[in-house]
């Protein structure tokens, strides 16, 4: 048996299993789940506000250049654009589309990529 300090509320607790980290008899380790819980929604919904701006940045780009010149993903960067964002591929033609939504992009061989305004 060991007096420990819970890493959730500072509190000394007597450890009788020997591998905990909370206190046993209050709600520390429920808590701190709690927490984790709210964190990950969190990144979730900070997640949905990325593709929505991803989105927009494609969307405003398509509606300038329209749907067959071909950009420099540089530019969208420079925009912006988070090309590390995950999104959902379609296979066009031999063309890999990332899609946003409602827009989406292709890479070009020749390292410019060009937008796709999807259905
Ligand atoms: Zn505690």
């Amino acid at each position: 048996m060991k007096t420990k300090i819970c890493h959730y509320c500072g509190e000394p607790f007597v450890d009788s299993h020997g591998n905990l980290r909370y206190c046993p008899e209050k709600n520390c380790a429920y808590e701190v789940k709690k927490l984790r819980s709210i964190h990950q929604y969190a990144n979730k919904s900070l997640q949905a506000d990325q593709v929505w701006s991803n989105e927009k940045i494609l969307r405003d780009y398509y509606f300038k250049y329209g749907p067959n010149t071909e950009i420099d993903p540089d530019e969208l960067e420079a925009a912006g654009f988070d090309f590390d964002l995950n999104s959902e591929e379609r296979k066009v033609d031999n063309l890999v589309i990332f899609c946003m939504r409602k827009f989406g992009f292709s890479f070009l061989k020749n390292k410019k990529i060009i937008l796709w305004k999807l259905s």
